[in-house]
């Protein structure tokens, strides 16, 4: 390990002006990861604009946004800053004590930076969420997706379908997600009232979610589990951005994958290619339009069908649930 991490010693320099660490080492494979097998999704899906343009974006934000930018800072002495991150997935940004280090940081980068997450993350997040549904940050622009949609690619099959998995989703992904809220509250009234609630507690409260939550479950399980339990464990049954995202998604978003059940022929590529477990043929079937607050809209079952049974749309929020009108396979012949 040590001899892997000196030999990027002269990448590092260059782009931080220090040494490699290990989790410049963790940084660099992971940016490589998602650009080469990026690569392989974009020859893969060449046939569907929306794969290359969303493959595209993914590769864009990791490598220039999660990795060159918060790099050039420290180069530049400013604080560590990944701006495609926001609370509640990067969790500690909205904490006092980062907000307290990015104010008191040199320059006034660090006052942006409080600002961007800030709007982004109360304001930005339910308003793109609103027109566009969860998938302009799952499938456009968060890194833990990114690597799902190009190295997660192969393993997007094995998510399990069923009802148990998805009852175990909700079971895990609500709590994390009020866990995080309840912490960043927790902390903001112990900032304020002095340590009045949590006294010295309050570093450990958040170290014992980063560690645990932040590092176990998003980083070993999530991505180690990719073989096992599909791309999008992470995303799925941990990830509290994930979660907040989907509660917008279900109920104030003009986003749906409407579908023509008359055109369906049942043969079950939408749901094989669901990376979050969601049996999109039961809908196509019934001609039910999807509204589900798992679906990161990566457009895949509608890449996949060979009917061109599935529409991803962002339309008007009332008769959102209403089945597609009926179009037969009958009526189409008849048609033509
Ligand atoms: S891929 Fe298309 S045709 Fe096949 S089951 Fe799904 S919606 Fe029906
Ligand atoms: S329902 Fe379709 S768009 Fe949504 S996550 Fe599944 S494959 Fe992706």
């Amino acid at each position: 390990m040590t001899g892997l991490i000196r030999s990027i010693d002269p990448l590092s320099k260059l782009l931080r002006g220090i040494e490699a660490d290990r989790w410049f080492l963790y940084g660099t494979f992971y940016t490589l990861a998602v650009l080469i097998m990026g690569v392989r999704a974009l020859l893969k899906y060449r046939h569907s604009p929306y794969q290359i343009i969303r493959t595209l974006s993914v590769m864009f934000f990791q490598l220039v946004l999660a990795y060159l930018i918060p790099y050039f800072l420290i180069l530049f002495n400013q604080p560590e800053f990944y701006l495609s991150y926001f609370w509640p997935l990067k969790y500690d940004y909205l904490f006092p004590g980062t907000v307290d280090y990015l104010i008191k940081s040199p320059g006034a980068l660090g006052v942006f930076f409080v600002f961007w997450t800030a709007v982004i993350s109360l304001v930005g997040v339910p308003v793109l969420t609103y027109f566009f549904g969860k998938r302009w940050y799952c499938s456009w622009v968060c890194g833990c997706g990114g690597l799902a949609e190009t190295a997660g690619d192969p393993y997007r099959h094995l998510s399990d379908k069923s009802r148990k998995a998805w009852q175990w989703e909700v079971a895990i992904i609500y709590p994390i997600l009020g866990f995080i809220v309840l912490t960043t509250v927790l902390l903001w009234v112990n900032a304020i009232t002095g340590g009045g609630i949590l006294g010295g507690l309050s570093n450990g409260f958040s170290q014992a979610y980063g560690f645990f939550i932040g590092s176990i479950f998003s980083g070993v399980i999530g991505v180690g589990f990719y073989p096992i339990m599909g791309s999008r464990v992470w995303c799925r049954f941990g990830c509290p951005m994930a979660a907040y995202l989907g509660i917008l998604q279900k109920h104030f978003s003009r986003f749906r994958i409407t579908t023509n059940g008359g055109q369906c022929i049942s043969c079950g590529n939408c749901s094989n290619y669901c990376e979050m477990g969601i049996d999109v043929r039961w809908y196509a079937q019934q001609g039910q339009p999807i509204i589900r607050s798992s679906c990161v809209g990566c457009g895949m079952c509608a890449t996949v069908c060979p009917r061109g049974v599935l529409n991803l749309e962002n339309g008007p929020l009332p008769g959102r649930y209403q089945p597609s009108a009926f179009i037969s396979p009958e009526n189409v012949r008849i048609l033509s």
